[in-house]
């Protein structure tokens, strides 16, 4: 029989000074709960054959019970490190945002703003002016409009448009988008029913034009964002579709995917350039290629545009204001044309693989003097979150090893750590790429390394710490 009268009293703990700084953190409630569990925890041991005194019966409650209020209380969303390579990363929140878009959202957030407010008349204003005149200025469209995100700004516009009528789309373009997320679906819900055409690889206008009748609502184009298709193909400019279109007095709709505001990104179609083209309206994500908050965005005619901002689904899919903050805050940096700077997106889609390597080798003697192996390799990043698909950024990985752990239980302790660091197995090797690590995280990034070191040498049982 163990002899569980080494297990303190619950008050005997509440003495301690460790508990009792538990307990200014997070109230005496919760901590004496956890206490309490972890004292359940440890009678279970000693039931099972564990022996243990009553200093060590105490360690154990109280590092445990310390443990678990820490993870009850730091809520489930984290920041990360990304060392994946993947630009926007749709599992790990898309585009992080840049500093002007910051603090924007900070000086709107913490305390009042206009709006709805119209500073010059002193009257009730439009939330659905703000950001609309950066979005005209950027992508030479008539009027904007920002709604929840991309799915949200497509279904509005298949609803206010198309809504018990047709829409005519080439049958390349049904698209999933992710998440088990498609296109089709997303337009039956509008009230509107698609008309496909052509087949998956060609079609041709004639295809369009056979299929447009009287109760044809729209012309719609969805960008292959996430997928290519190669070799036997044909589909006609957007121009052409748009000429088409019009003729028919019917308006071009284009679901261009990811919002890319410049004119000499290779990898993707500019916004600009689609309504330079002739397409009435075009929806993009926020949080995509532009880099800003996530957030859809429908540019285009004043006239259509307005029949979106007044339909009654509008209500249920606009913006609140840390939403408009951030992308304001984004939109300026680009109307500055500050962008390839301060919005990081485009700075890391930028990048030289000459400075990823030099920052990467930096980190490479660091860990290599700590008994790690660390080679630098070429290899490959990408843009991500359905944006500019096939397109590879040469990079420059460092694959690293340590202490004979394989890449998954490696890659799994990257994880563990506080913040996470998240990589990718590359050929059996865990691989860091630094285009998608921020500068400022260069050190914390080695030093948590470093902290994986000490674990394994030390005396821990294998709680993490915070670190850095
Ligand atoms: C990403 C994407 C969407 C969805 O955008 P969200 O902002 O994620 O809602 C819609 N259409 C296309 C073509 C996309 O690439």
């Amino acid at each position: 029989m163990p002899d569980y009268r080494v297990i303190p009293s619950i008050e005997q703990l509440r003495q301690r000074a460790r508990v009792q700084a538990l307990e200014a953190v997070h109230g005496r409630r919760a901590t004496v709960d956890a206490l309490r569990s972890e004292a359940d925890a440890v009678r279970v041991l000693m039931q099972a054959g564990e022996t243990l005194s009553e200093a060590q019966a105490e360690t154990r409650i109280v590092a445990a019970a310390a443990d678990r209020l820490r993870q009850q209380f730091s809520g489930s969303l984290r920041a990360v490190i990304n060392a994946t390579g993947v630009v926007v990363h749709t599992n790990l929140g898309r585009a992080p945002l840049g500093p002007g878009a910051l603090e924007r959202v900070v000086s709107v957030a913490r305390g009042y703003a206009n709006l709805e407010y119209d500073l010059a008349r002193g009257v009730r204003g439009s939330r659905h002016g703000h950001a609309e005149a950066l979005l005209t200025t950027l992508t030479s469209a008539e009027a904007a409009l920002v709604a929840n995100n991309n799915a949200a700004a497509m279904l509005l516009a298949l609803a206010a448009l198309a809504h018990g009528r047709e829409v005519v789309i080439s049958r390349g373009e049904l698209v999933e988008i992710g998440g088990g997320f498609r296109i089709p679906d997303v337009m039956a819900q509008s009230g509107a029913t698609l008309r496909e055409v052509g087949t998956t690889n060609r079609t041709r206008l004639s295809d369009y034009t056979a299929a447009i009748h009287g109760r044809t609502a729209m012309v719609l184009r969805v960008h292959r964002s996430n997928f290519r298709i190669e070799g036997f193909t044909e589909q006609p400019s957007l121009a052409a579709l748009a000429a088409t279109a019009h003729e028919r007095d019917l308006p071009l709709v284009e679901d261009l995917g990811s919002g890319n505001l410049v004119a000499d990104l290779a990898h993707e179609p500019a916004v600009a350039a689609s309504i330079a083209a002739g397409a009435d309206l075009v929806c993009f994500s926020g949080d995509k290629m532009l880099g800003g908050p996530q957030a859809g965005i429908v540019v285009g005619r004043t006239a259509l545009v307005e029949r979106l901002r007044r339909h009654p689904l509008m209500r249920a899919l606009r913006v609140d204001k840390l939403t408009l903050a951030a992308l304001e805050g984004t939109l300026l940096e680009y109307v500055a044309g500050r962008h390839d700077d301060r919005v990081p997106v485009m700075r890391m889609i930028r990048m030289p693989a000459s400075h990823i390597a030099s920052r990467a080798q930096a980190l490479r003697e660091r860990l290599v003097k700590n008994g790690w192996s660390a080679e630098i390799i070429a290899g490959v990043s990408t843009v991500g979150g359905g944006s500019a698909p096939g397109v590879e950024l040469p990079t420059m990985l460092l694959a690293v090893a340590h202490d004979g752990l394989g890449p998954e239980a490696l890659e799994a302790q990257f994880r563990a750590l506080d913040p996470p660091i998240i990589a990718r197995i590359e050929t059996d090797r865990v691989v860091l790429d630094l285009r998608t690590v921020f500068e400022d995280q260069d050190e914390q990034l080695a030093r948590l390394l470093q902290s994986l070191e000490n674990r394994q040498h030390g005396d821990h049982e294998g709680h993490e710490e915070p670190e850095g």
